[in-house]
């Protein structure tokens, strides 16, 4: 973000961390207490939204640190703020803590071979079918396919190579 700011000629004075949210009056206020107006709220993807604010052009023109502040447009300058909705927020608040991080380092060793496996050799890169019950019973299918595979490569087939005593 710092390097598009930078390529922009906007200096660091004026990048969107230095302006303060009002969150009462749905306003940001810029460096030089300039308030800038919400224009909308856009929906980013799934469980993420922006809230778009603005300059006014006519009220920026005035000052001198405009060139720092908006080189290149012409309009007034905007900054879109992301929010999280409820759910992903505690999501990701508890992926901050130390259990969910080391499930999380564990993940490699014990899911990914597996996904690997059922995407490749049985071609589950999505389901075929709606609905809870249903894909409930695709995936069931699918582990106790992998579980019969896993079954038959380290246990049965070597009892066949192994001699009688
Ligand atoms: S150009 Fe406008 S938005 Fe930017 S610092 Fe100046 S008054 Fe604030």
């Amino acid at each position: 973000m710092k390097k598009a700011y930078a390529r922009r000629g906007v200096t660091p004075e004026f990048q969107a961390e230095r302006f303060v949210l009002n969150p009462q009056a749905h306003t940001l206020t810029c460096p030089r207490g300039q308030r800038w107006v919400y224009q909308q709220a856009q929906h980013d993807r799934a469980g993420v939204r922006q809230h778009v604010y603005g300059a006014r052009a006519a009220d920026c023109r005035a000052w001198a640190s405009r060139p720092q502040c908006c080189p290149t447009r012409q309009q007034g300058r905007t900054i879109a703020r992301t929010e999280n909705s409820p759910e992903v927020a505690v999501f990701l608040e508890k992926m901050q803590t130390p259990e969910a991080q080391k499930i999380c380092r564990e993940r490699a060793r014990v899911a990914e071979f597996t996904h690997a496996w059922l995407k490749a050799k049985i071609g589950l890169r999505q389901f075929r079918v709606r609905g809870l019950n249903k894909v409930l019973c695709e995936t069931l299918w699918a582990a106790l396919t992998y579980n019969l595979q896993q079954w038959f490569r380290i246990v049965w087939r070597p009892q066949q190579f192994t001699a009688p005593a």
